[in-house]
């Protein structure tokens, strides 16, 4: 079957990684055909326009996209291209499995951690307030005046909203993603304790919804608590589902868990339009220099394949994966026991290797 695909190269190593996972995507033998299209500085540079209307619609159009990471210029009133791209296309999920390939080298072994990730709101939601504005004195005033609370007149403010209406799709998606692949245990992760009214939302949603799937175990934890057990006892854990900033800072720590950033796959899912793209950003150093790791932007592709129900390819693709990283010949210097390891191979010579494992 024919598919079609937005093409995202993305800034930084976002191109050299792209074009890493597109080969060993094609090299599995799926019928795709790609539609490219910019986003980020280069598209800026281009159009003069960080994420072009064009680009939109060709996501739109063909349902399911891979894209490379995006430079958000800092400074000049710019909103984040890919807070912008998920809000504008209601892309509730941001799906992360941190799984160890147990050849990687890492602290920790047989890892297999899923993150699902609320994408649409709470701190990430934009509302911002900068120090000293009219509008940001007013906002103070309002907020004294209605709580009695004092809050700096030299503050800068930022907005938290949590909804009933996502953190139910959330917990749904989570719910129903455990049941579709035979996961066991889901764990909401929250600070309700200190934010009653946002946190303590989206926790009894979390426990509303768990009543719907009794065969699947419901626990909480708060945070702070989470991040310590996960560096003492992640093998006690299965899927979590969080908010939209805890899910940003657990996802890192998971990604350490299993090999760094350069291992950590990614799909940001709507109910129609799934994008897949790796956890790591564009790592502008790095760029051009053909040395970072291609893994987690291959291993965006497997879960781009399984989402157009491509799962032999899929299979195929994350089994070659698994072989390279066996063999540990044709590793980037990130997977290396040091990083200055001279057989360290180059990005396009890491693909090079999993793509001779699918002939
Ligand atoms: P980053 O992930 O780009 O880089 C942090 C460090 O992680 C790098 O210096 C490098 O040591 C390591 N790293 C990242 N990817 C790697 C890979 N594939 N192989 C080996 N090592 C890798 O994070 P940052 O420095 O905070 O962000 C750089 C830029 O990327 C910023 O402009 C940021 O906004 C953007 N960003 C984009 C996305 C996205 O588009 N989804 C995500 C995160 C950051």
């Amino acid at each position: 079957m024919l598919h079609r695909v937005t093409l995202i190269p993305g800034d930084g190593i976002g191109p050299e990684v792209v074009r890493a996972a597109k080969s060993c995507i094609e090299a599995t033998g799926v019928d795709i055909r790609w539609d490219e299209v910019l986003a980020g500085q280069t598209a800026l540079e281009k159009y003069g326009q960080l994420l072009p209307a064009e680009t939109l619609d060709s996501i739109r159009q063909n349902k399911v996209a891979l894209k490379g990471p995006i430079i958000t210029p800092v400074g000049g009133g710019f909103r984040s291209v890919n807070v912008s791209l998920r809000q504008t296309l209601d892309l509730y999920v941001c799906l992360r499995p941190a799984k160890s390939y147990s050849t990687v080298k890492t602290l920790y072994k047989n890892i297999d951690l899923v993150i699902v990730r609320e994408n649409t709101e709470d701190l990430y939601a934009g509302i911002e307030f900068e120090v000293g504005l009219p509008q940001t004195k007013k906002i103070i005033a309002t907020i004294e005046k209605l709580t009695q609370k004092m809050i700096l007149p030299d503050s800068g403010i930022s907005i938290k909203p949590i909804s009933k209406k996502a953190s139910e799709r959330i917990v749904r998606f989570a719910f129903e993603y455990a049941t579709k692949f035979r996961r066991k245990k889901i764990t909401a992760v929250h600070k309700a304790n200190i934010m009653k009214f946002t946190d303590g939302l989206f926790l009894n949603i979390a426990r509303e919804v768990s009543r719907n799937y009794p065969q699947i175990i419901f626990e909480d934890r708060i945070v702070d608590n989470m991040a310590m057990q996960l560096v003492q006892k992640p093998w006690d854990y299965d899927i979590l589902v969080l908010p939209n900033l805890y899910g940003d800072i657990i996802s890192d720590l998971c990604a350490g868990l299993v090999g760094g950033l350069g291992v950590m796959p990614g799909g940001n899912l709507g109910d129609q339009i799934g994008v897949f793209e790796a956890v790591h950003g564009a790592a502008p150093k790095y760029k051009g220099r053909n040395i970072v790791n291609p893994t987690a932007m291959i291993l965006s592709g497997v879960l781009m394949l399984r989402y157009i129900n491509e799962d032999k390819a899929a299979k195929k693709l994350e089994d070659a994966v698994i072989e390279v990283l066996k063999e540990g010949r044709s590793l980037t210097y990130d997977l290396k026991p040091s990083r200055d390891d001279p057989t360290a191979v180059g990005t396009q010579e890491m693909a090079e290797a999993i793509i001779s494992k699918l002939k």
